[in-house]
């Protein structure tokens, strides 16, 4: 195919390798423009199709990495909040324990390593965890009621009150030996157990005790009903209180969850 040009337009003639007769296309300039203009715009059009399609491809790729991504992500963050929940779960019983090793302050307990290599350490925590009975310590709720009023140092309440209707039973918190039963102005029917252990409990208010001193009792054992004996001036309830070594502690460190 050749071009040639005129003042008026363009002659295209198509010449035949065979040697037979030429043939002659006349274009007018204005046509020519249009058919240039047309295949321009042909190509503009194809090159934007294949781009776009292109681009469409990508972004259905995109799309599913990212929804997978997404999936992934919420798994993820599902378990995290899950392993959130049994952390504070885990840290409850690391306190529980604790206390009930009688581990104080904010000491870092020993590293596994130290704690197999370094036998004085090692001898002291067998020894305290010997002397630990847990049917001994008071880690149960004593009575079905709501808490009214917590522990506090500052207030000087030195017990939990759980509020319940006169007659509630009361229960042992463990195992221990009723130490006293008996009348206070302030307290009213009170009865102590000792759980032989460093542990007292305590339980006031009551409407009355249905053990008597040197009874012994096990976690669970009725011992006494919730009254308003006493000074108890915000309605029945039972002011419990957990004495270790002297000294009045929340009960709450004590109770176990699931046993609340
Ligand atoms: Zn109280």
């Amino acid at each position: 195919m050749a071009e040639s040009k005129n003042s008026r337009g363009y002659r295209i003639i198509v010449a035949s390798l065979d040697g037979a007769e030429s043939k002659t296309i006349a274009v007018g300039p204005l046509r020519f423009k249009l058919i240039i203009t047309s295949l321009v715009f042909i190509l503009i059009s194809f090159i934007a199709a294949i781009l776009l399609w292109g681009t469409v491809i990508f972004t259905k790729s995109q799309n599913t990495v990212l929804r997978r991504e997404l999936m992934r992500v919420s798994e993820q963050a599902a378990r995290v909040s899950l392993i959130e929940k049994n952390m504070v779960e885990i840290d409850r019983y690391v306190q529980y324990i604790r206390k009930a090793l009688a581990l104080t302050g904010d000491s870092v307990p020993p590293a596994l390593e130290e704690f197999m290599t370094n036998d004085s350490l090692k001898s002291t925590y067998e020894t305290s965890a010997d002397s630990l009975d847990f049917a001994n310590i008071p880690n149960i709720v004593p009575t079905d009621g709501w808490v009214s009023r917590e522990f506090s140092e500052k207030e000087e309440h030195l017990g939990i009150d759980y509020a319940a209707s006169v007659g509630t039973i009361i229960r042992s918190p463990a195992k221990g030996v009723v130490s006293s039963v008996g009348f206070d102005d302030f307290y009213g029917n009170t009865l102590n157990i000792d759980h032989e252990n460093g542990f007292v409990t305590r339980f006031a208010h009551c409407n009355e005790s249905i053990v008597k001193k040197g009874d012994r009792v096990n976690r669970g054992d009725t011992i006494a009903t919730v009254g308003n004996t006493g000074k108890a001036t915000s309605g029945p309830h039972l002011h419990y209180e957990i004495i270790r070594d002297g000294k009045p502690e929340d009960p709450r460190l004590y109770i176990l969850k699931g046993l609340e």
